[in-house]
């Protein structure tokens, strides 16, 4: 029986084992530190209390059980060991034949005092979502009982306005503005700052898509700065590139990403952004026993531009990698994979979005419910997955 390990059960993870689950001759373990693939493209809706906190995560163990030939294990990997082909996790160690490296990237923060974490949190984990979810409604409550409260300001900073800084002060500002509606007094002093290093938002992306999102977030009232940086904060100041301070309540990072540092024992070459370089079956460079998909990976379209980390590309790649893994076992020729964004979608608040197909734009509430029926026909196949699991681990107990 060929074992293959999957190292992350984000979407890269999750498109491998739905391609591994149930293959003849080959067994799977799932790894994450997590019990739940997190739902990171729904992050923002969960942070604005558009949908609740159980729709932004599926079941890991419940989603192996559904398969016969595949097992997880709730650990945090630690380290590899290539020469052993081991992977070791903090209490145990366990053996592979092929491992699928796909634990996506972490959000940078700042080296600052030790109580960072209790006013950031990084756009990219479900703690930091749930988080600001609590913390806004705590705020919003502490005005609703004070009236001393109500005349102080309240300020958010998003540093990183691309796809998901964007996304996220779009949502969070929609919420403030939809209970100001309603509690007119007791909003009034709460702002969104969001902060952008290039001349526009959207860095990079089509100039009528920047054009549209830079219409929304003025209409939502956040406070676009562009050409800036948060050089450092202190405390709950943020000192900026233009020379301005703002004294924050709380900072989301929405910027720079970086790959966990447990994959540079792997000792494998990689890019300056340290995502691990591969070839056009999705190996690593260096050990075809090793493939590497999703942010983790450098992955180019056919004409060799760098491809953004996105869920797509995770998924794309993880199905492709795991599909060679089974081409090989069968002993047949694996093939190459073009790994290309078919469009990119981005929400800006409740009731709007943006859709860039490259041959076709579509904007506001249409775009919007696109882009929730994508989400949908992502996470549903899955979750009736996760329903059939838990039968099969409900029927083992009674055993
Ligand atoms: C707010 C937000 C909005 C976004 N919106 C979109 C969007 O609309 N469309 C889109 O295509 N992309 C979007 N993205 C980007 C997308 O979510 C990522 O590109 C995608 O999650 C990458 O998938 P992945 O499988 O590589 O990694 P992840 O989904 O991050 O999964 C990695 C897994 O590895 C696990 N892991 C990491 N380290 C360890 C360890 N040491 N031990 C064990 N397990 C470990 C993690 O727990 C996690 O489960 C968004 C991102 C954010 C933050």
């Amino acid at each position: 029986m060929h074992h293959v390990v999957i190292a992350g059960g984000g979407y890269g993870g999750v498109a491998a084992l739905k391609k591994l689950g149930d293959v003849a001759n080959i067994k799977v373990t799932l790894i994450d530190q997590h019990p739940y693939h997190y739902l990171q493209t729904e992050g923002y809706a969960l942070i604005s209390g558009e949908i609740p906190f159980e729709r932004t995560i599926v079941s890991l163990p419940a989603l192996c059980a559904y398969y016969n030939n595949t097992h997880f294990e709730h650990k945090r990997i630690i380290y590899f060991n290539r020469r052993e082909k081991k992977v070791i996790c903090e209490e145990s160690e366990l053996g592979y034949d092929t491992l699928i490296v796909a634990m996506g990237s972490r959000t940078k923060l700042f080296k600052s005092d030790k109580d960072i974490r209790s006013y950031s949190a990084g756009a990219k984990s479900l703690r930091g979502a749930l988080y600001l979810y609590s913390l806004f409604h705590e705020e919003l409550y502490r005005r609703l009982e004070s009236d001393k409260d109500i005349n102080k300001s309240f300020n958010i900073i998003v540093g990183g306005a691309g796809l998901s800084g964007v996304e996220i002060a779009a949502s969070m500002q929609q919420f403030f503005n939809r209970f100001y509606r309603q509690n007119a007094l007791v909003c009034s002093n709460i702002n969104i700052y969001l902060i952008a290093s290039g001349e526009t938002v959207l860095k990079g992306m089509h100039k009528s898509v920047i054009r549209y999102a830079t219409k929304r977030l003025k209409k939502l009232r956040v406070n676009v700065y562009t050409n800036t940086r948060v050089n450092t904060i202190d405390k709950h100041t943020a000192f900026l590139s233009n020379d301005e301070q703002i004294s924050f309540d709380f900072m989301i990072f929405a910027g720079g990403t970086m790959i966990p540092a447990c994959l540079e024992t792997l000792d494998l070459s990689s890019n300056a952004k340290g995502q691990l370089e591969v070839d056009g079956y999705l190996r690593s460079v260096g050990d075809e026993a090793i493939y590497v998909i999703g942010d983790v990976a450098s992955l180019s379209n056919k004409k060799g531009k760098p491809l953004p980390p996105t869920a797509q590309t995770a998924i794309e790649s993880g199905s492709a990698a795991a599909q060679n893994i089974i081409y090989k076992q069968q002993g047949k020729k694996q093939h190459r994979k073009n790994v290309k964004i078919k469009g990119i979608a981005i929400a800006l608040g409740s009731g709007s979005a943006v859709i860039d197909m490259g041959w076709i734009r579509i904007y506001g509430y249409l775009a919007y419910v696109i882009k929730n029926v994508i989400e949908k026909m992502y996470r549903l196949p899955l979750m009736w997955r996760v329903y059939r699991g838990y039968e099969n681990i409900d029927s083992c107990k009674i055993k």
